[in-house]
């Protein structure tokens, strides 16, 4: 006899000696018999088998308590998080922590390719430590890198903790920013060019017989001038961010009316489904979280949509705001019209964050400039079974492919995926639209030799 085998005829006799296999057999025969076989099975079976188990009442009582010391804890999740978040760190703390952040970055020869480790030399560290930005923010160095300083596998390692922070902390951030948007060479005081959405109308469908694409999406992201971004927000700013373009959008008209929902009317099972539908956000990264991003959670979140889900704002997502238009094919020309539309709008009532040399400022430096990410989630089935020469393909159109998840290309379900401008920093808002209509044209192009080269082959 093998060893499994015998493994198993001892596991037999072992759950016959104990009244095992009696008891299950017992209790399959009772529900055999049963003339009214019960919907619930297994709570019949569990029944039978524990004389002592709650009966359906005494279960019920017990899972309204479980589901009511669930909600307390989260609660005094919610209160322990905000206390905290109302700890005032010394300036004696700060530089601890980010002595010791910062050794530990270093010390880290796995992982060397973030660009804060890049570019944060032992000199600005000495610096920068106890600068803080304007009150009543004072945001530290430590602040903008925490996250950074813990994930070493960042690709970049730093966020804004406010608008400030990009010139209070200039020789750090400029030449990340360079580094990231591939301008290391150009020295010009102004890297953005100012807002320019272009003739619309010469983005179009690009589409039209609905063959490769699924959906369109064009998002912009702002915050609100004169509040900090994410990493120091205070628990009432997260709600006066709310409030602001809760407002805001009460004067959209046409296509652009609807309704805002926040993230705590939303209950759990409709967030996921949302989230699913790509209308809706969650918490959760690690990096972001790290960076504060989720702190009071869900005070302040929420969402702002259309009934047709064609025109949405991302409340307190990372950003304060994310401007999203969106379509269900790739009808790009719709999309854009109606993201201008609607920042337009919005424009009217708030007055975002812009630098003279950035542009508009996202707390996030690989968001800087025009913010804006057209994407297209494409089905290209012939071009994806070669990621390689796709990958180059997207590389020399400006593009970036991504899964339709937003994560790494590995996630391609089903030849389709997230294809998007690669550059954000540097160009007009038009240019990037254009980039990406050109290359997704030429992509097409591309799969549809793909098909022609198969029917002759
Ligand atoms: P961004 O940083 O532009 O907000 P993410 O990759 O974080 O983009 O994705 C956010 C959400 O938007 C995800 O649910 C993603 O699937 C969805 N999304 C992005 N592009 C499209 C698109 N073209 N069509 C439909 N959903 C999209
Ligand atoms: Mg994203």
């Amino acid at each position: 006899m093998t060893s499994i085998e015998s493994k198993r005829v001892q596991y037999r006799k072992y759950l016959e000696r104990a009244g095992v296999i009696d008891a299950l057999s017992k209790a399959l025969i009772k529900l055999y018999e049963e003339q009214n076989k019960p919907e619930d099975a297994i709570r019949f079976v569990r029944k039978f088998m524990c004389e002592s188990c709650p009966d359906d009442a005494q279960y019920d009582v017990m899972k309204n308590d479980l589901e009511e010391a669930k909600t307390h804890i989260s609660k005094l999740e919610q209160e322990l998080e905000r206390l905290r978040g109302q700890i005032k760190k010394s300036p004696e703390e700060y530089q601890e922590l980010t002595t010791e952040g910062y050794k530990s970055l270093m010390d880290d020869e796995e992982n060397v390719s973030s660009l804060l480790r890049k570019y944060l030399t032992p000199e600005l560290l000495e610096e920068y430590m106890l600068v803080t930005t304007p009150a009543p923010v004072d945001a530290y160095l430590y602040d903008c890198a925490v996250s950074g300083f813990e994930h070493h596998d960042a690709p970049v390692g730093i966020f804004a903790a406010d608008a400030d922070s990009y010139d209070v902390f200039n020789k750090l951030f400029d030449p990340i920013i360079k580094d990231y948007h591939g301008q290391m060479d150009n020295e010009n005081d102004v890297l953005q060019k100012d807002p320019d959405f272009g003739n619309v109308d010469e983005i179009e469908n690009l589409d039209p017989e609905r063959k490769y694409i699924l959906s369109a999406r064009i998002r912009v992201a702002r915050n609100i001038e004169g509040l900090p971004f994410f990493p120091k927000l205070t628990e009432k700013q997260f709600i006066e961010v709310e409030e602001k373009v809760r407002s805001a959008t009460e004067t959209m008209d046409g296509e652009l009316v609807g309704s805002y929902l926040t993230m705590a009317d939303i209950d759990a099972e409709t967030q996921a489904e949302m989230v699913k539908r790509h209308i809706l956000f969650q918490r959760g990264d690690e990096k972001l979280t790290t960076a504060g991003c989720y702190r009071f959670w869900p005070t302040g979140r929420g969402v702002y949509h259309n009934p047709a889900e064609t025109f949405l704002i991302w409340v307190n997502r990372q950003d304060h705001v994310h401007i999203m238009s969106m379509a269900q094919c790739g009808d790009l020309g719709d999309v854009y019209n109606r993201l201008v539309n609607g920042l337009t709008e919005l424009e009217k009532t708030l007055a975002f964050a812009r630098h003279p040399r950035y542009g508009n400022l996202t707390a996030c430096p690989t968001n800087l400039g025009t913010t804006l990410r057209a994407s297209v989630h494409i089905r290209l089935p012939l071009l994806s079974k070669d990621p390689d020469r796709l990958i180059a393909l997207a590389e020399e159109l400006q593009l970036q492919v991504r899964g339709t998840d937003g994560g790494e290309l590995a996630t391609v379900e089903d030849g389709v995926m997230d294809i998007s401008n690669k550059r954000k920093l540097g160009f007009t808002e038009f240019e990037l639209v254009k980039t990406l209509q050109d290359g997704v044209v030429a992509l097409i192009n591309a799969e549809e030799e793909l098909e022609i080269a198969g029917q002759e082959g």
